[in-house]
């Protein structure tokens, strides 16, 4: 009995399916995961989980995990040894590099990754390749808030901690399914309304779960949202509401921002979203009866074609209210991926080093320059959505892509598609044979976040460690160990041992990080950015000062981006985002059987309405088909929409999978996809 106990372990480790950054010990046998526990002491969670978290965890041993390097010989790929692919990858991005230079190859780093692994792949792609092609999916969802922050109070992240959206006097939650996206958060905010008074005021086109609970439930046409909050905030400086001695002290451009509010009064607002009037001075009344307000959001703000410009206007609103800096006040752009938050905090961007500073900037790069033995180019290259442009302009000959399923998340899939057939090159890393793994030339077998160690910057900025519960399956490698391999052949001479040597190395150069080192980080102590070099962390930002040379925040002025319209062909509005049980395409979720069969299959939310006028039930067959594709999918009549919003959930990966429909269309500031504005006609394949 004693052997048999001895083989039982206990592990601390951070969950990979949100941006909540829940963590908890994993107990063990061997290769079975005997149970998840939750302890008091976790600082995202204490003792929650939600259910992924809970028993989301058997993909780690799927017989489907990649546990050798494939090689394609034609249609089919074959099993090879790690020297045979890996002699094959530096032979291809040699003859890339010096055939078409640099600028041919591009990068893309994961979410789900460590933050020493996104610190890797751009170290890769700018130190040893010479390009800042390189960029990570928070383009598919957050930069656009990233882009409001940045533009306002100067750090892109959210403002204050978990407990302070706690706190707050009233929560307005815009555009975000937080019950089903953040369910652990969710629920703070859940017993904060219920037990002590918080008011909750939802804004959305869906009617979800936390809308059912709100105290006030908004439903504006889509991609309105920028008209009422900033004819909210109109409103608040009309009536002497503003906070003048905030504003006086701590924040520029009153003026000018005042000036281009005019336009948006009740009236154009109310035609502009169909919001009654009285329903945005309630909105108005709420903000300025609490002592402090938090706005969440997520991508029902995010992925239109205004998405950064809307973002912005929710901070102005917070600004002209005096909402930062104070406990239960500020911005939260809630994160989706478990580490969206780190991949872009270090430098998988294609204009920003590690800790957002610039690569234009000629001081910051001779810095990295300097620490990496190396030089950089100053250009900025290209994100995401330009690299599947430029390859179908023929200037990306060879991709390097890791943990990432751009073939079934990003929008317009068949011209995605298209361009991962014209690559000269293309090299995939996951765990699973991915859709987009599908397209590569040669597939590295990953190792899962419970079979390395690193850390993971959740929604909060909170750093946290993971550590090994399990050797790599097979003959899979942690990412870090990969790229460094890929770095090596090419010649970069690289000597980490450890992801903490990674992490000193990043922390030096990156003051964002200054103070972040594994002894800081042990068990579950963890560190919310900045850190500085004698490791004070800020769970609240801006108690002081806004990151700006004068240390003043700046109210920026936005105007009105129109969606797309639809015509009468194209005449419904295919809205779309998560359910709890899974995560995104479902490469993780899928596999896990304590999962799967608590699901049902993927379904296509229609309103009563719609439902009447063409005949639809639950379980029709109908094919929706928009000018870019079409997806196939059984019909679920319910009151959550209205009208001609139909809603899909994200999360099929064959048939109904939503990116068959969306468009090339973007955020105008960032190139994120457009993906809530998408439109389609719909033909019924076979009744119930
Ligand atoms: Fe994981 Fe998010 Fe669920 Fe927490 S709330 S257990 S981080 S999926």
């Amino acid at each position: 009995a004693a052997m048999r106990e001895s083989r039982i372990k206990k592990t601390k480790t951070v969950c990979t399916y949100c941006g909540v950054g829940c963590s908890f010990d994993v107990w063990t046998k061997d290769r079975k995961i005997l149970k998840v526990e939750p302890q008091m002491e976790a600082p995202a969670n204490g003792i929650s989980t939600c259910v992924k978290g809970k028993f989301g965890w058997d993909f780690v041993n799927s017989e489907e995990r990649l546990t050798k390097p494939l090689i394609r010989e034609g249609d089919v790929f074959r099993e090879a040894e790690w020297e045979e692919a890996l002699a094959l990858i530096e032979g291809k991005f040699k003859q890339a590099k010096d055939t078409y230079g640099p600028d041919s190859m591009a990068f893309i780093s994961s979410s789900k990754c460590t933050n020493e692994e996104s610190y890797l792949m751009q170290k890769l792609a700018r130190g040893v390749i010479g390009t800042n092609n390189i960029d990570n999916c928070s383009r598919y969802c957050q930069t656009p808030a990233t882009m409001g922050l940045f533009r306002t109070v100067g750090h892109g992240g959210d403002s204050g901690s978990i407990t302070d959206i706690e706190q707050a006097g009233l929560i307005i939650v815009v555009g975000s399914n937080t019950s089903e996206s953040h369910p652990v958060l969710a629920t703070r905010v859940k017993r904060s309304h219920k037990l002590n008074g918080q008011k909750l005021i939802v804004s959305d086109l869906r009617k979800h779960e936390m809308a059912e609970r709100a105290d006030l439930f908004i439903q504006p046409k889509s991609g309105t949202d920028l008209v009422w909050l900033s004819a909210v905030t109109k409103y608040i400086v009309d009536q002497g509401w503003a906070d003048e001695a905030f504003l006086m002290n701590r924040v520029n451009g009153l003026d000018e921002y005042v000036k281009s509010l005019d336009k948006y009064t009740m009236d154009y607002a109310e035609q502009v979203t169909g919001l009654p009037k009285e329903t945005m001075i309630q909105v108005a009344n709420a903000i300025h009866e609490s002592p402090t307000t938090s706005v969440l959001w997520a991508m029902g703000v995010t992925q239109h074609l205004g998405g950064s410009d809307t973002s912005t206007a929710i901070s102005n609103l917070l600004l002209i209210t005096g909402n930062y800096g104070k406990p239960g006040a500020g911005s939260y752009p809630l994160r989706g991926h478990n580490n969206v938050q780190g991949a872009s905090d270090f430098g998988s961007m294609p204009d920003r080093f590690p800790g957002y500073e610039k690569v234009a900037d000629d001081a910051v790069r001779a810095k990295y320059e300097k620490g990496w033995g190396v030089t950089i180019p100053a250009k900025p290259g290209m994100n995401n959505h330009e690299m599947v442009s430029g390859i179908h302009a023929g200037d990306v000959k060879v991709m390097y892509l890791k943990g990432e399923d751009m073939g079934m998340v990003d929008s317009n899939l068949n011209y995605v598609h298209e361009a991962f057939e014209k690559l000269d090159f293309f090299v995939v890393q996951d765990i699973f044979l991915s859709k987009t793994a599908q397209y590569a030339d040669v597939v590295l077998p990953a190792a899962p976040s419970f079979e390395k160690e690193g850390t993971f910057t959740n929604t909060e900025r909170r750093i946290q460690r993971l550590y090994q519960v399990f050797e790599p399956k097979g003959d899979s490698k942690p990412d870090w160990q990969i790229i460094m391999d890929i770095a090596n052949r090419l010649g970069a001479g690289w000597t980490y041992h450890h992801p903490g040597e990674i992490m000193a190395e990043a922390a030096s150069l990156m003051p964002l990080y200054a103070g972040v080192t594994y002894e800081r980080l042990e068990g579950y102590n963890s560190l919310q950015w900045p850190v500085a070099a004698d490791g004070t962390d800020t769970p609240l930002l801006f108690l002081d000062e806004f990151p700006f040379p004068d240390g003043k925040a700046r109210l920026f002025p936005v105007d009105w981006t129109k969606p797309l319209e639809y015509d009468e062909e194209y005449d419904l509005h295919v809205n779309n985002g998560r359910l709890l049980e899974h995560f995104h395409e479902g490469n993780m979720t899928y596999k896990s059987k304590g999962i799967t069969s608590k699901t049902p299959n993927v379904f296509l939310e229609v309103s009563p309405e719609l439902a009447a006028e063409r005949g639809l039930e639950d379980g029709t067959l109908v094919r929706l088909t928009s000018p870019y594709g079409s997806v196939k999918v059984s019909c679920l009549v319910t009151d959550r929409v209205k009208g001609k919003e139909v809603y899909l959930p994200m999360n099929d990966s064959g048939e109904g999978a939503i990116n068959y429909l969306t468009s090339s269309y973007a955020d105008k500031d960032t190139d994120t996809p457009a993906y809530k504005e998408t439109s389609a006609k719909m033909e019924i394949l076979k009744a119930k």
